[in-house]
């Protein structure tokens, strides 16, 4: 258990950002008695990305979105209105540029470089959860009961199955079940797949709850937050910053942390740091009383879709709208979700969403498909943890340790040399 209290000096710290990586990293510097401030320009309960999103701790994910054959199937999505990937056509050198290096990093080498690291990250932040889960009281809804790969195709439990080969070697357990052995998995739930591939591992939870119980226990421990507070501008000083200018005043700290999510890059191009970003788009239905309630959650692999059961609700979220950075809800998108229910659950039909108002969130997603974490070589007292795409809520945890042990300038638990912040510095 993470108790420990600085035999270091304490600092004063300033975090941008109360999403799930600012809370966390609040929390684990607040545990090493660091003295925490949250600046966050919504107000407290606004629904951003880390309160809809899917709820999954996933073990699982090993494979960045960066990954061999991703920019080929982009490419055939983009076509189709309903389809689970977009990028919207549009003159933007930023999305150029992103695009050519997530071309560039879309290679087998890289993927084998990512997965032991991010196997690493997410167990060890599973760890965070359970210890969470229990200082909070159960309140979050923690369900260690894995997740299930369904597939509608032969085809795609065959490539499924490839990715278990994968998880097996590097220790992560795995099993390609018959559709006869997925249902008696979860049998509260009728389903039209040819299989399934379940990870034992990996767990759901709810994230408004989980977001809440985060508040809660930053608050006991003393961390101070500014909400409806908008960055401005960083006043530096050589290699320093001195403060954060803000719509309520300047903050000055010893350490500067950045968690703007999406707005990261933004905020960090103000200081002539680049930190390559796009937005990607999902989205969210969440049924309050579902026709079934699954006890595992599933991702509906063909449809890129998640299924959730959080309490009595299920959840589905999915799609990657890269689009800008922009809270249009793009109607096409979502029926493309709703569509996609009853071809694995036959049990649903579309008229169930009839009325359930869809929730967006922008995911902050890099060119390689690995966040940034640590601090930035140009400035002795600003540092980052940002750009977790599709595994923010999962990866909040460990990230927040990770910060906490760099803040405390205590050397990291894990090499963190794949997700530098400075790997694109010199590409400006
Ligand atoms: C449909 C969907 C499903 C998902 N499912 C999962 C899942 O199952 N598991 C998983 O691990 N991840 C999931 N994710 C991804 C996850 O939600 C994100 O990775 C995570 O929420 C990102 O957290 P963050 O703290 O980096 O960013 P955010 O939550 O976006 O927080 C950034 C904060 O910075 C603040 N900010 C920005 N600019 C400024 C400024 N100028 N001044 C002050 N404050 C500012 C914002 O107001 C915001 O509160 C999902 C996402 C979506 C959209």
């Amino acid at each position: 258990m993470e108790t420990m209290r600085a035999p270091f000096a304490s600092k004063t710290i300033v975090i941008v950002g109360g999403g799930v990586i600012g809370l966390s990293t609040a929390y684990y510097a607040s545990l090493r008695g660091h003295q925490v401030t949250v600046v966050d320009r919504n107000e407290r309960d606004h629904l951003g990305c880390s309160f809809g999103n899917a709820g999954m701790v996933v073990p699982s994910h090993f494979v960045p979105l960066a990954a061999p054959g991703m920019v080929a199937r982009g490419l055939k999505w983009m076509w189709n209105p309903e389809s689970p990937f977009y990028i919207k056509p549009r003159l933007s050198w930023d999305l150029l540029s992103w695009g050519l290096r997530f071309c560039r990093a879309s290679t087998s080498a890289h993927v084998q470089r990512c997965a032991p690291l991010l196997r690493d990250l997410h167990l060890e932040s599973r760890e965070c959860f359970e210890e969470l889960s229990g200082l909070a009281g159960d309140s979050f809804g923690f369900e260690k009961r894995g997740l299930l790969m369904l597939c509608k195709t032969w085809h795609t439990l065959e490539e499924e199955a490839k990715t278990a080969d994968e998880a097996a070697l590097l220790g992560i357990p795995a099993k390609v079940l018959s559709a006869k052995e997925t249902a008696q998995l979860d049998p509260n739930v009728r389903m039209d797949i040819a299989g399934s591939v379940y990870f034992p591992k990996d767990c759901h939870l709810t994230p408004l709850r989980f977001m809440q119980a985060l508040h809660r226990l930053l608050e006991a421990s003393g961390v101070h937050f500014e909400w409806s507070t908008d960055i401005l501008a960083w006043r530096k000083k050589q290699n320093r910053i001195q403060a954060l200018e803000t719509s309520r005043g300047d903050f000055v700290a010893d350490e500067y942390v950045l968690c703007g999510g999406s707005w990261s890059q933004a905020m960090a191009a103000q200081l002539g740091l680049n930190l390559p970003m796009q937005a990607g788009k999902g989205y969210s239905l969440t049924l309050p009383n579902p026709r079934q309630l699954p006890s595992i959650c599933s991702i509906l692999t063909e449809a890129r879709l998640a299924a959730t059961p959080m309490g009595n609700t299920l959840r589905f979220g999915g799609t990657m709208e890269i689009s800008g950075l922009n809270e249009d809800v793009d109607p096409a998108r979502v029926r493309g979700i709703v569509k996609s229910v009853p071809q694995y659950f036959p049990e649903f039909s579309t008229e169930d969403f009839q009325g359930i108002a869809p929730w967006h969130g922008l995911r902050p997603c890099s060119p390689d498909g690995m966040p940034y974490v640590g601090r930035f070589g140009q400035f002795k007292n600003l540092s980052t943890a940002t750009g977790h795409a599709m595994m923010g809520l999962s990866l909040g945890p460990v990230t927040g340790k990770l910060m906490a042990q760099i803040l405390s300038d205590e050397p990291a638990m894990i090499d963190l040399s794949l997700v530098n912040p400075d790997r694109y510095a010199s590409w400006i």
